[in-house]
Order: structure tokens, then C-alpha cells, then sequence
């Protein structure tokens, strides 16, 4: 009896043991876990400069993005206490600026760890009040590619020349798209061209349009109707057959909107569609060239 009772107390104990010894080895193993992501965490405001961090940051980055669905403003976003934490978490808040997605800095401002990185005001220098729609040209996303590049290289020297060939890379994965510009530039180039909002801007400017209407395309993106001399010179230059094309926002629908639109159709001004956010599974390059490719249609003509 005695015997029999020490082997169960010895048995237990072997157990406990065991359990104890297992714990230790799978907190000590966790830990290790933790130490292998000691990756960099780039969170970005867009899914199009997520995109574009995680092309630049290859493997040695955790990439994620804020705003992926394109029923979402970010001009008009409220982050959650949830994004608010993820963005403190974060080693670079990886944004557009110019006050676009002006809560990513807001937000990275509570933590001490996370650098703000806006592509208008820290990499190509632009001052406030510049149009914010800085992904429409190209050029931009390659200059902001580079400066993401330059960025990690000093947080993470080991991998500086990783970053800079993924910055490469991302220069000619984007090589489609420079290349239909280059190849429409001389059919629209000096043509006068109107968009409902500015948000296609700088993909007109590198088009070497001529953009005109800008006081009503900049009223609508203000929320604010257009002055009545301001709709009656845009509606004569419809009338008249001024314009090569009308380049209208899908996403900002409406009263003084629809009936340019309206107007434009009814006086066979061709119209080129485009989004100010990128649709949902839709790489940049696709999304870009879905709207150069309407583009081509109508200078073919
Ligand atoms: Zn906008």
C-alpha cells in the first residue's frame, strides 16, 4: 500500500513536472517569437501607399494599411481607438500629407517610437495648401518609393541595400504607366481639358494638358457651389467645344455635378471616368491604366 502510494506522489510530481518544464520551454520559445518579428511596422493612411511600403520594405517589414475600401474618405476618416493603437505601435506612419490624411500624424504624435513619413511634405517638399492628389502622377509614387527607401535604410542599415533595389523595382513595376504617358503626351498635349474635382490633376499636368475650370473643380472638392459667373464660363466653354475632355470623379456625384456632366454628354464632350480612391483589388498600375487607357480612346479618335 505504502509503495503504491509513493509511485502515484512520484508520478504526479514527474507530472507536474513535466507541465512546469513545458511552460517554461514554450514561454521561453514565445519569446523567441517575439525577438524574429523584430521586423519594422509600417502602417500607411491608403492601400495605395501600402502598395507601394510593401514593394519597398520587401521582407523586412510588417506592412499594413488604414483605409482599404473605397467607400471611405480619407479626407473625412475617423480612426477608431483600435487604428489608434496600431498607428502608436507602428515604426513609421507611412501617409500622403498636405493634410489629406492629416490624423495619421495626430495619431503618431501619442507614441515616441513612430516617425511620421508624408510623402507631399517630407519627400517631395510641396508646400500646404498643394493639391493633395499626389499618387496621380506617377513620378510621385517613384520620388516616394525612394524616400520610404532612404527612410528604412537609416532605421535599418543591415537591409539598406535591399530597400533601395525594392525602390527600383517599384520604379519599373510602375513602368506601364509612365510609358502610356509618354506615348499619349504628344496627342493631349496644350488640349484644354475640365475635371469635376482636382483630383486628376497631376496626372493632366504630366499629360501636358490644359487644365481650365479649376475655380468650379475646386469649389466641389470644398463642398461649396460654384459662383454663377464661374458655372456660366465652364458651361460656354462646353457649349463652345473647348474642351477635349471632362474628367469626372465617379465618387463625387450631384446637384451641380450632374449637370456638367449632363451638359457635357448632351455637347459630345467625351468623358473620362477616374476615382479618387483606389478600388478595392486593384493594384496601382491597373487602376492607372484603366483611366489613361479612356484617355487614348479619345485622343485616338
Ligand atoms: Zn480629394
Amino acid at each position: 500500500m505504502q509503495k503504491k502510494k509513493t509511485t502515484i506522489v512520484v508520478t504526479i510530481l514527474v507530472l507536474i513536472l513535466a507541465v512546469a518544464g513545458s511552460l517554461v520551454a514554450w514561454q521561453s520559445n514565445s519569446q523567441k517569437d517575439d525577438k524574429k518579428s523584430d521586423k519594422l511596422t509600417i502602417v500607411a493612411s491608403t492601400n495605395v501607399y501600402a502598395e507601394l511600403a510593401k514593394t519597398v520594405a520587401g521582407n523586412h517589414a510588417n506592412v499594413s494599411a488604414i483605409i482599404t475600401k473605397q467607400s471611405v474618405s480619407p479626407e473625412d476618416y475617423e480612426p477608431t481607438n483600435a487604428v489608434a493603437k496600431k498607428v502608436a505601435k507602428a515604426d513609421i506612419a507611412f501617409g500622403n500629407g498636405l493634410g489629406y490624411d492629416a490624423w495619421l500624424q495626430k495619431l503618431a504624435k501619442t507614441s515616441k517610437s513612430t516617425q511620421v513619413l508624408y510623402v507631399g511634405n517630407d519627400i517631395l517638399n510641396k508646400k500646404s495648401g498643394s493639391n493633395p492628389h499626389l499618387w496621380n502622377d506617377p513620378a510621385n509614387m517613384i520620388k516616394a518609393a525612394q524616400g520610404l527607401a532612404d527612410t528604412l535604410s537609416k532605421k535599418d542599415p543591415k537591409h539598406k541595400a535591399d530597400y533601395q533595389a525594392n525602390a527600383q523595382a517599384y520604379a519599373t513595376k510602375l513602368k506601364p504607366v509612365t510609358d502610356k504617358i509618354a506615348e499619349l503626351k504628344s496627342a493631349v498635349a496644350g488640349k484644354e481639358v475640365m475635371e469635376t474635382e482636382p483630383v486628376y490633376e497631376y496626372m493632366l499636368d504630366a499629360l501636358g494638358a490644359n487644365v481650365v475650370g479649376t475655380d468650379f473643380a475646386e469649389a466641389i472638392e470644398e463642398g461649396n457651389d460654384p459662383s454663377p459667373a464661374v458655372l456660366t464660363d465652364i458651361q460656354n466653354k462646353i457649349k463652345n467645344h473647348e474642351l477635349a475632355f471632362l474628367v469626372y470623379n465617379t465618387q463625387t456625384t450631384g446637384g451641380t455635378v450632374d449637370k456638367i456632366v449632363k451638359l457635357a454628354k448632351d455637347n459630345n464632350i467625351p468623358i473620362v471616368k477616374v476615382t479618387e480612391t483606389s478600388p478595392e483589388k486593384t493594384s496601382y498600375v491597373d487602376w492607372k491604366l484603366s483611366e489613361l487607357k479612356q484617355v487614348q480612346e479619345i485622343v485616338a479618335k
